[in-house]
């Protein structure tokens, strides 16, 4: 029996299962066991949304105005930071990534993403039309009305945010389905918002799978009002299907093949040190990874010696540890996904320059080279810490190469030319461009990604269209505005 138990909160109150049934949550460094979870069903999912339901349709929430709700969730973000310790720790024991990530980035994020959506929503405007028809025209934003947000467990709170923060923002109440490999930090968060005052039934969190599960069950619902998602492709189309049957609109944050294109004219000290961060951070389980590396091939074999010492040097060891950088994968399962990716290579398809398998489910930081266009380690999404790097001749071919896949998430663009970073930015098919940087975000810009990689865009006002229903107010004026009759 594992010394931890995390239940659902659902009205106010963390519960168990109806019928008693847990699933456990693996430790990754220690592959043991770490806390039992309240397993969530039909039973739970119906609670959960009437919960949220009766909140939204009788409760104070989407009545109190942005500014109230504003206050309330400054006072969570308070909370999240008080608490942030336990926040990373529960991260990083859950999904096994390092504690310099989760300490320093991921519960910071968290906060912030709640500040944020509270003061944007607050500040808000709104059209009003000048009318010469003797009318007043104006745009309200509703809240949508009960949202569910299914979260995946590479960022498992910070992704977790980025849905329940503009949610509830904008006066939605929430169900919130964490990943189950990665439950603890939403029963954390959930208890942490009952406490900064946010009543009850406005976020409930339900533990439970996806398929066949809370999960399906929640985007099948038809008391539900919109659903935000982020995850793999394939589930994204699956839960696309299963919204269709009752119209619910969704937002969908899928996976990605983030292509990194090095000019010659680039500082490489710099494009070295980003293209590492790009690649390696959270040992590459991060949608907007940098895994296809092109290199112009000038400076093909420098960035290659360059990148392959960096990779080397980064500090592989226990999630705890707080000098560690790469940590093992997160589950047993995803472990032996991207072994058979490193397999690929090792059986010819590509040359490995550094890395392969390591202790227990880590991977090394690996580079592989000279990798057929049609191989796997090229198409598909392998969401770890394998990298393939491949020489180009001139833009349009970089260009070219960067587009050639169904993933159109984020690009990463190297160059001290300023012309060639604006046209190349204008030519490539995907949600984000960062340019001599990653991972940058400003919260009021949109956050998406095209084919593969999504439907919808979230951020600032991209999320107040997602969680709203505008509505249009049309006012009669009578009289005659010169004589005043
Ligand atoms: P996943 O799709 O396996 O699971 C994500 C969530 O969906 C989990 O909570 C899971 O239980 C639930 N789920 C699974 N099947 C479902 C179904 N049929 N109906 C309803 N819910 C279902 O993804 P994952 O393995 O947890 O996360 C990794 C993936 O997420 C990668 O592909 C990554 O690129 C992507 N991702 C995308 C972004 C983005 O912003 N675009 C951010 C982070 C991760």
């Amino acid at each position: 029996m594992s010394a931890h138990f995390l239940g659902h909160v659902i009205d106010g109150s963390e519960t168990e299962s109806a019928d008693g049934r847990r699933f456990t949550t693996v430790d990754p460094w220690t592959r043991e066991p770490w806390a039992e979870v309240a397993l969530g069903g039909r039973a739970e999912a119906e609670q959960a949304v009437a919960a949220a339901r009766r909140a939204f349709d009788e409760g104070p929430w989407p009545r109190m105005g942005a500014a109230r709700r504003g206050r309330l969730l400054h006072r969570l973000a308070d909370l999240i930071e008080e608490r942030a310790e336990e926040l990373a720790r529960a991260d990083t024991t859950d999904m096994g990534k390092p504690i310099s990530q989760t300490r320093g980035k991921d519960v910071p994020r968290t906060a912030e993403n709640f500040r944020f959506f509270a003061d944007h929503a607050r500040l808000a405007e709104s059209e009003a039309l000048p009318s010469d028809t003797g009318h007043h025209v104006y745009t309200r934003h509703e809240p949508a009305g009960v949202v569910a947000a299914i979260a995946p467990w590479n960022f498992p709170l910070m992704m977790a945010s980025w849905k329940v923060a503009p949610a509830l923002a904008w006066g939605n109440t929430v169900v919130l389905k964490p990943a189950e490999q990665s439950p603890a930090s939403a029963s954390l968060l959930a208890r942490l918002a009952l406490e900064a005052g946010i009543p009850a039934g406005v976020l409930n969190v339900v533990h439970g799978y996806g398929a066949d599960g809370v999960g399906q069950i929640l985007t099948e619902h038809p008391d539900i009002d919109r659903i935000t998602f982020t995850g793999e492709s394939n589930t994204g189309r699956a839960i696309s299907a299963a919204a269709a049957g009752n119209l619910t609109p969704v937002s969908l944050e899928l996976g990605g093949k983030g292509a990194n294109l090095v000019f010659a004219d680039a500082d490489l000290d710099s494009a070295v040190e980003w293209s590492i961060k790009a690649i390696f951070t959270n040992a590459g389980q991060v949608c907007l990874a940098g895994s296809r590396i092109y290199v112009e091939r000038p400076v093909y074999e420098e960035f290659i010696e360059r990148f392959g010492k960096a990779a080397d040097a980064l500090r592989i060891g226990a999630p705890g540890d707080p000098h560690t950088e790469i940590s093992p994968l997160s589950s047993e399962e995803h472990y032996a996904k991207v072994r058979d990716y490193v397999a690929l290579a090792e059986r010819g398809e590509g040359r490995i320059v550094t890395g392969g398998l390591g202790e227990g489910w880590t991977v090394r930081p690996t580079i592989v080279v000279d990798v057929p266009e049609t191989s796997r380690l090229l198409t598909e999404e392998i969401f770890g810490p394998v990298v393939v790097v491949t020489p180009f001749d001139s833009e349009k071919e970089a260009v070219d190469r960067a587009n050639d896949t169904p993933f159109g998430l984020n690009a990463m663009v190297f160059t001290e030319n300023l012309h060639r970073a604006h046209r190349v930015s204008a030519l490539l098919d995907v949600g984000t461009v960062w340019v001599n940087c990653f991972f940058v975000r400003d919260l009021r810009s949109p956050f998406g990604g095209v084919g593969d990689s999504g439907v919808g865009r979230e951020g600032g006002s991209y999320s107040r269209e997602f969680f709203t229903e505008p509505k249009a107010v049309v006012m009669r004026i009578d009289g005659d505005p010169v004589s005043g009759a």
